[in-house]
């Protein structure tokens, strides 16, 4: 039994980390009925146990399991920002503000190369504030090409639909939040837990 819901686990990881791989950002829950759709961060408290495959699978699901060979708990629906917002009657969650609608939020300007794994899963814009989508890699790395003792760091930031090259001085604006640090925590860990 332990090894079936292991290997059943694994198989729902890969199918997370596949959605997480081709940019998905947003869990919606309630897809299933109309007029409780709402969209989540990765990283949204409510989020954590249906992405954590193995708190999902719980004592009574295993043995619904012995029941029911095809017994599955709920899936997580993943879905990019832009397929979220093509979903009617979706709203975002109040507490981790998805920015699927442009809700407004207070950003914090920061250097390229400051961008560090805890703001994975917050939206990046520009110095002037223009969306550049939610950051899901980042790579800080030297420039081969003009390696000099000084302002060498370039910054590769991978988002929902772009990759950006950046030097290391360039401003960027992430989002801030007291919340922000936690929910990028959150989501780094369920990336690591399916290996995306
Ligand atoms: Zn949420």
């Amino acid at each position: 039994m332990d090894r079936i819901v292991r290997q059943l686990v694994a198989g729902e990881n890969e199918i997370i980390r596949a959605s997480l791989e081709r940019g998905a950002t947003v869990m919606i829950t309630g897809l299933d009925v109309p007029g409780k759709r709402v969209a989540h961060r990765i990283g949204c408290p409510s989020s954590d146990r249906i992405l954590d495959r193995t708190a999902a699978w719980t004592p009574q699901f295993w043995e619904r399991l012995l029941a029911d060979r095809d017994f599955q708990p709920r899936m997580p629906h993943l879905q990019t920002r832009e397929e979220a917002r093509r979903v009617t009657g979706l709203v975002s969650c109040g507490a981790c503000k998805p920015q699927i609608f442009d809700e407004p939020v207070s950003t914090r300007e920061l250097r390229a190369k400051n961008l560090k794994t805890h703001h994975i899963g917050l939206p990046l814009s520009d110095e002037h504030g223009a969306d550049l989508g939610v950051i899901s890699a980042i790579d800080l790395h030297k420039d081969a090409r003009t390696a000099q003792p000084w302002d060498i760091d370039n910054v590769t930031v991978t988002t929902d639909n772009q990759v950006i090259e950046f030097a290391g001085k360039d401003v960027v604006r992430v989002w801030d939040s007291p919340n922000a640090t936690k929910m990028a925590e959150r989501e780094q860990r369920i990336r690591a837990l399916v290996g995306a």
